[in-house]
C-alpha cells in the first residue's frame, strides 16, 4: 500500500524518452507552476527503452505525480498501466501517465483532444463535417487524429500511406467513415477536400519534403501539418503561398499538455501569449 501524498508535498513530474533532451514539455509545465506558484517541478526523464518497465513502476515509489511519455516508449509504456482511458486504448499508446493516490498508474493519449483544440484555437467556428478531409500517414499519430477527428464528427475521411496496409488497418476500425486511396493518388485525393492534414513525418527537419502538388485543393481548404521543426514546413510554405489557411503542430504540442497537467496538479492552465513567446524563443 503506499502513502498518500499530503497537499502540502512538493510534486514532480517529467517527460520520459529517449533521445528526450529536445522536448519543449519542461517549459510549458514548468511556466504553468510559475504562474499558479505551485511547490512542484517538471524536468526531461531520460530512460533507455529497456529500462521503461523499471521507471514507469518507479514513479509511485519516487512519489512522482505522473509523466509524459514520448517515442519509442508510448507503445510500451501503455502495457504496464492499471487503467487506460477510452481513447489511450482506441490509440493503442499512452501519452500520459497519472499516478493515483493508492499508486496505481492511469494511462491517456491526450494527443487527439490537444489535436482538435489547436484547430479550434485558430478557427474557433472550426467543423469537422464541412466536406472530405484528407489525411497523409498512418502512424501512431494519425490514429489520434482519425479518432478525434470521427469524435468531432467528420464524415468523410480519405486515408493514404506510403505503406497502404497500414492505412487499410486503420480505416477497417471505421470503414463507411473512412476510404483508403492509394499513395499514388495522393494528389488527385486533395479534390473537393475542406482540410489536408500531413501526419507523416515527411518534411522535419531532417526529413526530406513532402511530395506533394496542391494543385487540386480547393483554396477553401484548411492545411495542417502535425511537424513544429521546423515551425513552417515546405508543405505549410506552400499552401499559404496558394493562399490557404496552414497551421503547424506547436498548437497541438500546446493543447495535450493542458489536460495532463489538470490531472497532475489539479488546476486548467491556459495557453498565454507568454508561454508561446517562451516557445517560440527555442526557435531562434
Ligand atoms: P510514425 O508512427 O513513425 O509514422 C510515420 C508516418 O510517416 C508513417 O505514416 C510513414 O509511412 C510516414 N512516412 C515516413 N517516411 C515517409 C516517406 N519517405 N514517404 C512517405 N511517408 C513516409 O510517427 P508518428 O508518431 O505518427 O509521427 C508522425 C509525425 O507527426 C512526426 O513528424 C511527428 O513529429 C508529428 N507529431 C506531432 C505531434 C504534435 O504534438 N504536434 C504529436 C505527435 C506526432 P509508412 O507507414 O509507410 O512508414
Amino acid at each position: 500500500m503506499h502513502r498518500m501524498p499530503d497537499s502540502n508535498q512538493f510534486k514532480l513530474a517529467g517527460v520520459m524518452g529517449m533521445p528526450i533532451i529536445q522536448s519543449r514539455s519542461p517549459i510549458i509545465h514548468n511556466h504553468w507552476i510559475g504562474v499558479h506558484q505551485l511547490k512542484a517541478a517538471y524536468g526531461h526523464l531520460p530512460v533507455q527503452i529497456d529500462q521503461v518497465e523499471a521507471a514507469v513502476r518507479g514513479l509511485a515509489a519516487l512519489g512522482m505525480a505522473g509523466c509524459n511519455i514520448t517515442l519509442p516508449h508510448k507503445v510500451k509504456a501503455m502495457t504496464l498501466m492499471d487503467h487506460l482511458s477510452p481513447m489511450a486504448q482506441r490509440v493503442g499508446a499512452i501519452n500520459c501517465i497519472v499516478v493515483q493516490a493508492d499508486g496505481s498508474l492511469h494511462g491517456h493519449n491526450h494527443d487527439g483532444y490537444g489535436y482538435i483544440q489547436s484547430l479550434k484555437d485558430e478557427k474557433p467556428d472550426w467543423r469537422a463535417d464541412t466536406g472530405p478531409i484528407t489525411i497523409l500517414g498512418a502512424g501512431g499519430a494519425a490514429r489520434a487524429v482519425i479518432f478525434s477527428l470521427i469524435d468531432a464528427g467528420a464524415r468523410d475521411i480519405r486515408l493514404l500511406n506510403r505503406s497502404r496496409d497500414k492505412a487499410e488497418q486503420l480505416a477497417a476500425l471505421n470503414p463507411s467513415l473512412v476510404q483508403v486511396h492509394e499513395w499514388s493518388e495522393r494528389h488527385a485525393a486533395l479534390g473537393g477536400a475542406a482540410m489536408l492534414v500531413n501526419t507523416t513525418s515527411q518534411g522535419m527537419y531532417d526529413q526530406a519534403a513532402l511530395d506533394l502538388q496542391l494543385d487540386d485543393l480547393p483554396l477553401s481548404a484548411m492545411v495542417s501539418d502535425l511537424i513544429y521543426v521546423p515551425l513552417e514546413t515546405p508543405l505549410v510554405k506552400a499552401a499559404k503561398a496558394r493562399g490557404h489557411m496552414a497551421l503547424n503542430g506547436l498548437g497541438m504540442l500546446l493543447n495535450q499538455a493542458v489536460p495532463a497537467f489538470e490531472a497532475w496538479f489539479g488546476i486548467k492552465p491556459v495557453i498565454d501569449a507568454v508561454l508561446r513567446q517562451k516557445i517560440l524563443a527555442t526557435f531562434n
